[in-house]
C-alpha cells in the first residue's frame, strides 16, 4: 500500500498541493482526476520523488520518508522509494536512439546492473506482454504513438515496481491508438498491478480504476469507489467536473 499523509508542495508562493492525504490500496487501480492545473502531475511526481514535497510523509510498502521544509531527504532513502515506482508519461519519452528492446532493458542494465542477456530476455517477455513481441528491434520513430506508449509501459514495468504511476497515458493518442493502451492497462489491472493514474479518459477512470480521487486546486475534494463517484458524486465541484468528462 502507498500512503501519502499531509503532503504539501509549493512552487515559490504558489501552493500546488495543500495538505493532501490519500491511500493507494495494493492490487487496485486508483484514478486521479481533476481540472488542468489542479496538481495531478505534481502529486504523481511527489510519489516517485521527481518532486520533493515540502512537508508530509510518504510510505510505499516498507519504505517511509518524512519531509521537512528546507531539508532534502537522504539520497539513499529517495533512491529506495524511487525504485518502488515505475512512471509512464503522456508523451512516452522513449530514448530515441535506442530500439524498443533497448529502451526496456536500459534501467535493468544501468540501475540494477543486470547482465545484458538476462535484461534482454526480461525485456522481450515484457514486450510480448504488451503485444509488441515482433517490434523488439524497431526504432521509436517507426512505431505508432500507441506502440510507443506500450513500449514505455514495458520499460516502466521492467524493474518490477510496487506501483505503476501513469500521467495521462492516453491523452496524446488518437482514440483508436488510445484503445490499445487502455487494453494493456486493463490487463495489468486484472493481474492486480497497483496503479495510480492521472487521466481524463473515462475508460481508464470509470471502468478500469476501482477507486477515483477528485483533485481541485491542490486539494482532494472527494474520493471513493469509481462507480459511485461517477454515478453519484457528492460534492458540487465533483458533480460539475464529472459532467464535463462525461458530456
Ligand atoms: P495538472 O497535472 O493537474 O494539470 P500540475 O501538477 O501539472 O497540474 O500543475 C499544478 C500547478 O503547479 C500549475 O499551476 C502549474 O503551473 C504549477 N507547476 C507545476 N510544476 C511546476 C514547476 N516545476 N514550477 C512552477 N510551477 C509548477
Ligand atoms: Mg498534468
Amino acid at each position: 500500500m502507498i500512503q501519502l499523509s499531509h503532503i504539501r508542495k509549493a512552487f515559490g508562493a504558489h501552493e500546488v498541493l495543500k495538505t493532501v492525504s490519500v491511500q493507494i490500496p495494493e492490487g487496485q487501480v486508483t484514478a486521479l482526476i481533476g481540472p488542468s492545473g489542479s496538481g495531478k502531475s505534481t502529486l504523481l511526481r511527489c510519489v516517485n520523488l521527481l518532486e520533493i514535497p515540502d512537508a508530509g510523509e510518504l510510505a510505499i510498502g516498507a519504505e517511509h520518508i518524512r519531509f521537512t521544509p528546507g531539508q532534502h531527504p537522504a539520497r539513499d532513502a529517495v533512491q529506495r522509494i524511487r525504485q518502488q515506482t515505475g512512471m509512464v508519461f503522456q508523451n512516452f519519452q522513449l530514448f530515441p536512439h535506442q530500439t524498443a528492446v533497448q529502451n526496456v532493458m536500459e534501467g535493468l542494465v544501468t540501475v540494477k546492473r543486470w547482465p545484458r542477456d538476462r535484461a534482454h530476455a526480461r525485456a522481450c517477455e515484457l514486450l510480448d506482454k504488451v503485444g509488441l513481441k515482433d517490434k523488439a528491434d524497431a526504432w521509436p520513430t517507426s512505431l505508432s504513438g500507441g506502440q510507443q506508449q506500450r513500449v514505455a509501459i514495458a520499460r516502466a514495468l521492467a524493474p518490477a515496481p510496487q506501483v505503476l504511476l501513469c500521467d495521462e497515458p492516453t491523452s496524446a493518442l488518437d482514440p483508436g491508438l488510445a484503445a490499445e493502451v487502455v487494453a494493456v492497462l486493463g490487463d495489468l489491472a486484472a493481474e492486480g498491478m497497483t496503479m495510480l493514474m492521472a487521466t481524463h479518459d473515462l475508460r481508464l477512470a470509470a471502468h478500469i480504476a476501482s477507486r477515483t480521487v477528485y483533485l481541485e486546486d491542490g486539494a482532494i475534494i472527494e474520493s471513493g469507489d469509481s462507480k459511485t463517484l461517477f454515478a453519484a458524486p457528492q460534492d458540487p465541484r465533483t458533480q460539475r467536473f464529472v459532467t464535463t468528462l462525461t458530456a
